[in-house]
C-alpha cells in the first residue's frame, strides 16, 4: 500500500473534524489536506444565528464525508479509523493499513459514553450518543411501559421532556433536576412548567417576581453522554423520538433525588424485565433503563509517545490547541482546555465549544506551516451555550451558576411563571454570569455586560425592573 504524504492531517468527522477542515480551506487552500473519518457520515453546521457577538445558535446535521470535497479541492478523505501515530516521524497508521505522512495533525476523535455499571451484561441498558442509538430507543420506547433515566444533564432533561406515552423514574444525584445547565430557581421553573401542563391550567396570571440573594456555590457540572466511532448527535436529536408512540394522555414522571444506581439485574416471571437498585435502598422495576451519566475523552490509538493527558482523560492542550507533542493538536470533546481561562469561560464539552476549539487549531496550524504568530480567539473570553430546555430557550453565560465563585457572589431573579426565568450572577457588583429562560431579548446586554465588566452598583435591582429599560443607561 502506497503512502500518501498530506500537509494537514485531521482525524474525526465530528463538527470539530469538520470544522478544522473548513477553516483550513479557507486559510490555506493550495495545501494538501487529508481527513481520516471512521464514518461516511459527517457532521455539519447550518441555519447559524446570533443573540449576540459571541452568542450564537445553530443546527447540526448529518452529511456525506464527500460533501466535503466541494469546499476543499486538495481534501483527501480516508474512510477508515487511526490505529496509530508515530509523533517522531509524522506518520499515522489506519486500521486497514494505510501510512499517511503529515506535517501538524490535529486529533478530533470525540468521547465515549460513561456507561452506568452492569450496563455490559445487559442489553437493556442503553447510551443514546447517535443515529442507530436513538433507533434503539424508539424501538425500545414502541414496546415499553416503563423506563429508568439516570443522569442530570441535557440529554436525560430532554428525553424527559420528549417522551410521551410511558412511565418514566428519573434518577438524579442532585437535589435538583438539569443540574448541568441550571440552578434549583430554574429546575423550580421548569418543574412548575410541568405541573401547569399536567393540570391543563391555563395560562391565568402570570406575576412577575424579582429578588435578590446572596447565594453559596452550587457548582454541580456534569458532562453529556456518548459513545464510540460515530459523531454525538445534533442540538435537536430528541426531536427524532418525538410522536414515536400514540399517546394514551398518560405522562408519568417521577424523580427520586439524591441517589444513583447501584445494580441492575434481569428478571424473569416478574412484571418487569429489569430490577433496579438504588443507592436508598429502593428497587425499581423497569423495561429498560436510559444511562445519560457523561463522557470520557476517546484516545483510542496508540502513540510511539504519549501526550500529556488532563486529570479527565483528555488531551491536555494549550490556547492554540497544542497538546504536549510538537505539530499534534487536538480538538473537541477528546481535548481538554489546560491553559489559563479568561475570568469568564470554562469547558463544558459541548457543539460550540468543539467548533470554537477546532477553529482555534485550523489557525495554529497554519501559522506553524506558514510561520507566523497568532493570538486566541476572542470566543474563549466567555462561555456561552444556546440550547433548548423543556420547550423553552435557554442561553447560559459565562459563570451562571456561579462556578469558582466561591460564597462571595449575588443573584439577582427575575422569573414570571411559564414565560421567563432571568438569573444574574453579580460579584463585586459586576456581572459573572447569567441564566436566560424564555425569549428574554437580554442577550446583547448580558454579553456587553459581561464583557465590560460595568459597574452594577448605580442600577440596584432596577437592572432587571422588567419596566425599565436598562439599555437606556447605556445609550
Ligand atoms: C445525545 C447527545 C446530545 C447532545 N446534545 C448537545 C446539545 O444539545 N448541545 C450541545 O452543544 N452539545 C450536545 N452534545 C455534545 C456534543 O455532541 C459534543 O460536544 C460534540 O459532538 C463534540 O464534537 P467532536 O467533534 O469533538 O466529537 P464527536 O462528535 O464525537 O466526533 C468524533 C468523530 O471522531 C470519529 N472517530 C473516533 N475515533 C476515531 C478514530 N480512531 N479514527 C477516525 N475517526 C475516529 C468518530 O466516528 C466521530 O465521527 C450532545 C451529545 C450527545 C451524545
Amino acid at each position: 500500500m502506497s503512502t500518501l504524504k498530506t500537509r494537514y492531517l485531521v482525524v474525526g468527522g465530528g463538527i470539530a473534524g469538520v470544522t478544522c477542515v473548513e477553516t483550513l480551506a479557507i486559510l490555506h487552500p493550495e495545501e494538501p489536506l487529508t481527513i481520516i473519518t471512521a464514518s461516511s457520515l459527517v457532521k455539519n453546521v447550518s441555519n447559524v444565528s446570533f443573540y449576540a457577538k459571541t452568542i450564537v445558535k445553530f443546527d447540526v446535521n448529518d452529511t456525506e464525508a464527500s460533501s466535503l470535497l466541494k469546499i476543499h479541492p486538495n481534501l483527501k478523505i480516508v474512510y477508515d479509523s487511526l490505529k496509530h501515530l508515530d509523533t517522531k516521524n509524522k506518520v499515522a497508521t489506519t486500521d486497514g493499513g494505510e501510512t499517511i505522512e503529515y506535517d501538524v495533525v490535529c486529533i478530533c476523535t470525540g468521547g465515549i459514553p460513561r456507561l452506568i455499571a452492569d450496563s455490559k451484561k445487559c442489553n437493556r441498558i442503553l447510551g443514546i450518543r447517535d443515529t442507530e442509538s436513538v433507533q434503539e430507543f424508539q424501538e425500545r420506547l414502541t414496546n415499553g411501559r416503563k423506563m429508568l433515566i439516570v443522569g442530570n444533564g441535557g440529554i436525560a432533561s430532554e428525553i424527559v421532556h420528549a417522551t410521551k406515552g410511558i412511565q418514566k423514574v428519573w434518577v438524579i444525584r442532585d437535589d435538583y433536576i438539569s443540574a448541568t445547565f441550571i440552578d434549583p430557581g430554574a429546575a423550580q421553573f421548569f418543574q412548575d412548567t410541568f405541573k401547569n401542563k399536567a393540570d391543563n391550567q391555563q395560562d391565568g396570571e402570570k406575576n412577575t417576581i424579582l429578588r435578590r440573594h446572596v447565594f453559596s456555590e452550587e457548582d454541580t457540572l456534569v458532562s453529556l453522554n456518548k459513545n464510540l466511532k460515530s459523531a454525538a448527535l445534533g442540538p435537536d436529536w430528541y426531536r427524532k423520538l418525538e410522536n414515536t408512540k400514540n399517546e394514551s394522555g398518560e405522562h408519568e414522571l417521577e424523580i427520586i433525588y439524591k441517589v444513583e444506581v447501584e445494580s441492575v439485574t434481569e428478571v424473569e416471571d416478574k412484571e418487569y424485565p429489569l430490577d433496579v437498585k438504588l443507592t436508598n435502598g429502593r428497587s425499581v422495576q423497569c423495561d429498560f433503563v436510559i444511562s445519560a451519566t457523561g463522557v470520557e475523552p476517546a484516545v483510542n490509538f496508540t502513540w510511539d509517545e504519549e501526550p500529556k493527558k488532563a486529570s479527565d482523560g483528555g488531551l491536555a492542550v494549550n490556547e492554540f490547541q497544542e497538546t504536549s507533542i510538537k505539530d499534534v493538536y487536538a480538538a473537541g470533546d477528546v481535548a481538554t482546555a489546560a491553559w489559563e481561562h479568561a475570568p469568564q469561560w470554562f469547558q463544558l464539552r459541548l457543539w460550540t465549544q468543539a467548533r470554537h476549539m477546532a477553529a482555534m487549531a485550523a489557525k495554529a496550524m497554519y501559522g506553524k506551516i506558514i510561520n507566523e504568530p497568532i493570538l486566541q480567539d476572542f470566543c474563549f473570553e466567555l462561555f456561552t451555550h444556546c440550547t433548548t430546555l423543556f420547550g423553552y430557550r435557554v442561553v447560559l453565560l459565562g459563570k451562571y451558576n456561579g462556578q469558582g465563585l466561591g460564597n462571595n457572589y449575588e443573584i439577582l431573579l427575575r422569573t414570571t411563571p411559564s414565560l421567563e426565568y432571568i438569573k444574574f450572577v453579580i460579584q463585586n457588583g459586576k456581572l459573572q454570569g447569567a441564566i436566560l429562560i424564555g425569549e428574554t431579548d437580554l442577550e446583547e446586554m448580558c454579553e456587553n455586560l459581561i464583557l465590560d465588566q460595568i459597574d452594577l452598583t448605580p442600577f440596584g435591582d432596577d437592572i432587571l425592573n422588567p419596566d425599565i429599560d436598562i439599555d437606556d443607561y447605556f445609550d
